[in-house]
């Protein structure tokens, strides 16, 4: 009974704050219906790729390419943290999971962590935002199975090999989560090299998991010789 009640009194603020604080466009910023993630302008012409691809044998999946639009979206909800902009990339990559049939065939989802430095400075790690969302959306458990334990070099400041050994040894897991014999979406916001994404599931396959899929909302695209890359604007991948 006491969880009826909890329920509903969540539901009932829920609808509340929607009054208060409605939703915006992602991309435009305008006000839109609630219910929605974007207004329907600015959905027709957002360029949804939903690919599937590989990274070092770990499938990866991601909604779009990390172009003008998609950095605004990526880069409000990374350093304002704007809840339209994380919501928005929540549904994208569940209406993705959706489209692969992935929802049914993972048992967690797990994100990519920042350093304890890094949370201190932003105040939240936004693909734990992202994460917590699209549990919301598809009933997939959340598992902070992986640590940052070490303070490296912005990514963006190197090269593809240098990034690579920049993040050696600089991911742990979480010896209290369970996880192992699980299959597990590792989500990130953004992949650009994937060496994150190479270290975190590597980490989890040494710790037991059966199988890491890699998720992202958005995949730029390097046209860098070593250490001059698009993602100018991004540090973290
Ligand atoms: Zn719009």
């Amino acid at each position: 009974m006491d969880g009826e009640i909890f329920a509903a009194a969540k539901r009932f603020f829920r609808k509340a704050a929607d009054v208060l604080y409605p939703a915006r466009c992602p991309v435009c910023e305008k006000l839109i219906p609630l219910g929605k993630y974007i207004c329907d302008e600015c959905n027709s012409t957002f360029e949804y790729k939903n690919c599937e691809t590989n990274i070092s044998g770990f499938p990866l999946y991601y909604v779009c390419e990390y172009n003008d639009v998609s950095q605004k979206i990526v880069l409000g909800a990374k350093n304002d943290w704007d809840g339209d902009k994380l919501d928005f990339m929540a549904k994208a990559v569940c209406d993705m999971l959706t489209e692969y049939g992935l929802r049914d065939n993972v048992d967690a989802v797990i994100p990519v962590p920042i350093s304890k430095k890094s949370r201190m400075e932003r105040g939240y790690n936004q693909t734990e935002k992202i994460a917590g969302k699209i549990s919301e959306l598809s009933g997939l458990k959340v598992i902070k199975a992986v640590k940052k334990i070490k303070n490296t070099a912005q990514q963006k400041q190197l090269g593809r090999s240098d990034r690579l050994k920049n993040l050696n040894g600089a991911f742990a897991v979480n010896e209290y989560c369970d996880i192992k014999g699980k299959t597990v979406l590792l989500l990130d916001d953004v992949c650009t090299t994937g060496a994150t994404f190479i270290h975190t599931a590597n980490v989890l396959m040494n710790a037991g998991c059966a199988g890491v899929v890699c998720v992202c909302f958005a995949r730029a695209v390097l046209s860098f010789e070593d250490g001059d890359s698009k993602d100018k604007e991004y540090a973290d991948t």
